[in-house]
């Protein structure tokens, strides 16, 4: 977490906001212990003790006493408190002194002295800064209770955690509230089972999930759309294993800096072995199998690889967080001089590929050193001076978030929003020079001598299974033709139509198209509903009158019908939609 000095405004903003809910929440229930309550993306929360158990009834109360501290213009006071005078202070909140006794940087105790803020007879622990007064906060609302450990461990106090949301003005809070009912209802952990696409079971464990055939079907077309779009641009498929020796790790880096994000090993007479959290590694020693020539490089080295990242359970969400994923990963081990030109392609490539799915206009972002890091600076400042010259040469506007890059390097993130103006981290291209030296890679350059090459990681898409979460999402189910697991239901009127339905199904499939035939014996009424409520792009009604013509009658998912439309006109215009990869229906 960044020092709260640097974050902005609307950081300053929630965090108030958070503070006056812990004041509200004390006044209303004496004797309430509080935790921490940090900003978070789009709001904030706070973690309390309480002796009793908080219900969404509550949450009004506790806005209705917020309101109050607002009208009271109370300033925030900040004081600098002797460490043992703090202990005095707190010693009736016992998170508080853990902290105070833990001492914590970033909640304002890592000095001599205690970060204090004040207010009215309130105070909290906190680096601050925040508004001027509690009458400075802006729009907020109070959204839901949930329970949360402390310090997010499982063995130690079950806490309660009010979230709330908080925005400069009603209307931006208005629209935040818009978005996220429209969020809901688009929810991928609704909509997906709902639709038949995936299930995470039980049995497997927290995190792992199941493709059923119709999701089967969209990794499938999301994957083929990706491999060949690399194999295009230059790439070679490679395929590598889930599992690697300790010995891999350890060179990586990986085991020093990641294990905590890492499964735990198993063993065998031959030692430890790790599930990969990444692939890397083993491109690098795809590399390392042969000498290379600079003629060899630029090398491109792509992978649909799985890779299973041990998640702490409370953050798992769904496919968009999660614990076994499929990266569309590639490495990249060029020479010096080629590093810019092969970033700037892979920008091009991510441009290429959201154009596809209708994402445009990324918000771009450089992160730099992180505090957990490997190798040394001279390394560090020249792959970020190579990132920051392809961007610069790209013409493309970004921002720099110090800090942020990966344990192995920096990297340029591409944020795109969706339909519902929701940003999302999509592509991530990094540059390293740190496994090229630990792993001792080299190429004979043109002067015969050898030389270390760099390597880029980049995934565009970051995982499938995530990436598939955001489309749900972006689409509320319904994806374009190209990607649709069904594309076509074909609908017969009555049993004597079967025969028919079955015959246009069999000119669909043969074109190429993903088509089903509905011999339920239910109304035709529903089984046009049925259709919809499954999102098929489209349903094909057949009867006496298309039958005795040799045509079909049209419904697409938005309710429009044609009638009277010969099969080999639907199978023409079907298929060019699929093929074009048409987001919206080409039928009129
Ligand atoms: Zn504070
Ligand atoms: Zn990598």
């Amino acid at each position: 977490m960044a020092p709260m000095a640097e974050r902005d405004d609307l950081e300053v903003l929630r965090h108030s906001t958070a503070h006056v809910m812990a004041q509200a929440v004390c006044d209303l229930w004496p004797g309430a212990k509080y935790a921490i309550g940090p900003p978070i993306e789009d709001g904030f929360y706070y973690d309390f003790e309480l002796p009793e158990q908080l219900t969404p009834e509550d949450l009004p109360r506790i806005e209705a006493r917020m309101r109050e501290i607002v009208e009271a213009e109370q300033p925030f006071n900040h004081e600098e408190v002797p460490r043992q005078e703090a202990l005095e202070r707190f010693a009736d909140q016992p998170y508080k002194l853990e902290i105070i006794e833990g001492v914590e940087e970033a909640e304002g105790a890592g000095g001599d002295t205690v970060s204090v803020y004040r207010n009215d007879g309130w105070q909290d622990l906190c680096l601050g800064p925040h508004v001027e007064s509690t009458g400075k906060l802006g729009a907020f609302k109070l959204l839901s209770v949930a329970g949360a450990y402390w310090r997010g461990d499982e063995r130690r106090q079950q806490l309660q955690r009010v979230y709330g949301t908080a925005w400069p003005t009603e209307e931006e809070l208005a629209d935040y509230l818009h978005r996220r009912e429209e969020a809901e209802k688009r929810d991928h952990r609704k909509v997906g089972p709902a639709l038949d696409l995936f299930s995470f079971p039980d049995e497997l464990g927290a995190g792992l999930a199941v493709w059923h055939p119709k999701g089967g079907r969209l990794v499938r077309q999301l994957g083929d759309f990706v491999r060949e779009i690399h194999v295009a641009r230059g790439y070679e498929l490679v395929t590598t294993p889930h599992v690697a020796r300790s010995g891999l790790w350890e060179t990586s880096g990986h085991l020093e800096k990641y294990a905590g994000n890492m499964y735990p090993p198993m063993h065998d007479e031959a030692g430890d072995y790790y599930v990969k959290p990444m692939n890397c590694p083993f491109h690098v020693l795809i590399y390392r199998s042969r000498t290379r020539s600079y003629r060899d490089l630029p090398l491109r080295l792509s992978e649909l690889g799985t890779v299973y990242r041990h998640e702490k359970a409370g953050t798992l969400h769904g496919l968009l967080r999660i614990r076994g994923l499929s990266m569309d990963d590639a490495h990249i081990f060029c020479t010096p001089d080629q590093l810019i030109d092969e970033v700037l392609a892979v920008f091009d490539l991510t441009l290429e590929v959201f154009r596809v799915f209708g994402f445009e206009e990324p918000r771009i972002e450089l992160s730099t050193k992180p505090g957990e890091a490997i190798g040394d600076e001279a390394m560090w400042a020249r792959a970020t001076e190579a990132l920051r010259g392809a961007l610069d040469k790209s013409g493309m506007a970004y921002d720099v978030a110090e800090g942020e890059g990966a344990f192995y390097g920096p990297k340029v993130d591409f944020h795109f929003k969706d339909a519902i103006g929701r940003s999302w981290q999509l592509t991530t291209v990094q540059c390293d020079f740190a496994l090229p030296e630990r792993f001792e890679l080299e190429f004979m350059g043109e002067d015969n001598q050898r030389h270390r090459p760099v390597m880029i990681h980049r995934a565009i898409l970051g995982s499938l299974e995530r990436f598939i979460a955001i489309l749900i999402e972006h689409h509320a189910g319904a994806f374009p033709m190209w990607l649709a697991p069904e594309q076509v239901r074909v609908i017969p009127i009555a049993t004597r139509h079967d025969g028919y339905a079955e015959k246009v199904a069999d000119r669909l499939r043969e074109a190429g198209l993903r088509v089903e035939v509905d011999e339920s014996r239910e109304t035709l009424g529903k089984k046009v509903r049925a259709a919809q409520l499954d999102k098929v792009p489209y349903a094909l009604v057949v009867g006496d009158k298309e039958e005795e013509a040799g045509t079909v009658a049209v419904r697409d998912r938005a309710g429009t019908e044609r009638r009277g439309v010969s099969l080999e006109e639907f199978v023409e215009r079907a298929v060019g939609e699929a093929e074009s990869k048409a987001l919206e229906s080409v039928l009129e």
